[in-house]
């Protein structure tokens, strides 16, 4: 009779496995990734448009497949988020960033890491929960955490979302509104929400120097943020021109390969320490 136990554990867990190796596909490889640990982040430094000076990082995910290969977020972020992964990969990179960058964290009281967040995972039950915990445990303070979350349909409801930016704040974190000016965010809702932060889009700094329209937009935002206490964050800088053209229009703080891409965390460490930050 053990003999036949043993046979039936047996076949039970040869079918298991076999289930679990035809289990294939785009969201498996997802879990085998987020098993093995594969999602990183890169580190991309927002700086001070007058100074040069480094006032913290953006987090930005990629996907580090065991052959080297390098995945970008567009090609898994969408599928995480439409697959409910995007939850635990988007705490299981906020801790590598935590870890990475706690000692930067602890000397430097004024840097800020900034962390993508989806409006689903926003706005689910348990999120500020988590977050307040996971930082904590980093012994990282609240105030040294941007959420940027981009306004879509999942935010329609301005109350519900302004009610968890105040919850946010009330903790001491603070929120950016990204992608400002593509789609959806109208002047008022962007008051409404009650963020710290706008970020302003790579296309408004793509254009700001040949279209005055585009500079006059800016400026718009500009008036609205200090009319709010909010900063202004432009994305996707690439010449010194740009930089020019952000500051006359009022723009304090930015970001883009002018100063650097994303980078993996040592090279990201390397750049700050040579700029005397850390
Ligand atoms: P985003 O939040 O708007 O991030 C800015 C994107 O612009 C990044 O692309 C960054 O690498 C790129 N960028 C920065 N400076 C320049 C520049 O000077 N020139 C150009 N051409 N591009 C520049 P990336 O890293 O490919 O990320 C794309 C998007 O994927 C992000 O857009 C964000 O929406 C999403 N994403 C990235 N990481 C995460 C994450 O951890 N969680 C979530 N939910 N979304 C993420
Ligand atoms: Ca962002
Ligand atoms: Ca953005
Ligand atoms: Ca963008």
């Amino acid at each position: 009779p053990t003999l036949a136990v043993a046979f039936a554990i047996g076949a039970l867990f040869g079918g298991l496995f076999a289930r679990s190796r035809r289990m294939e596909g785009p969201v498996a490889d997802l879990d085998r990734g987020l098993a093995a640990n594969e999602f990183k982040p890169y580190y991309q430094p927002i700086f001070e448009l007058k100074t040069g000076r480094i006032k913290g990082c953006e987090v930005l995910a990629r996907w580090l497949l065991k052959d080297g290969s390098v995945v970008p977020p567009m090609n898994f972020i969408p599928l995480a988020e439409s697959s409910g992964r995007i939850q635990v990969m988007t705490w299981q990179i906020l801790r590598s960033a935590l870890s990475d960058l706690q000692p930067l964290l602890k000397a430097n009281k004024d840097f800020k890491l900034s962390l993508n967040v989806v409006p689903k995972h926003l706005l689910s039950a348990g999120f500020i929960e988590t977050l307040r915990r996971t930082v904590m445990a980093a012994q990282v303070s609240a105030r040294q955490i941007v959420i940027e979350v981009t306004e879509r349909d999942e935010l329609d409801d301005l109350a519900r979302a302004a009610a968890v930016v105040s919850e946010l704040r009330d903790c001491g974190f603070r929120v950016a509104i990204d992608d400002v000016g593509v789609g959806h965010s109208g002047l008022s809702r962007l008051k409404g929400l009650g963020a710290n932060t706008i970020k302003i889009d790579k296309f408004f700094v793509d254009t700001i120097t040949v279209d005055a329209s585009t500079a006059t937009i800016v400026e718009m935002l500009v008036a609205l943020a200090k009319d709010l206490q909010m900063t202004v964050v432009a994305e996707g800088i690439e010449t010194e021109e740009q930089v020019r053209a952000l500051i006359s229009s009022g723009v304090e703080e930015g970001q883009g390969y002018l100063v650097s891409a994303p980078l993996p965390f040592p090279r990201f460490n390397e750049l700050v320490e040579s700029r005397c930050l850390a």
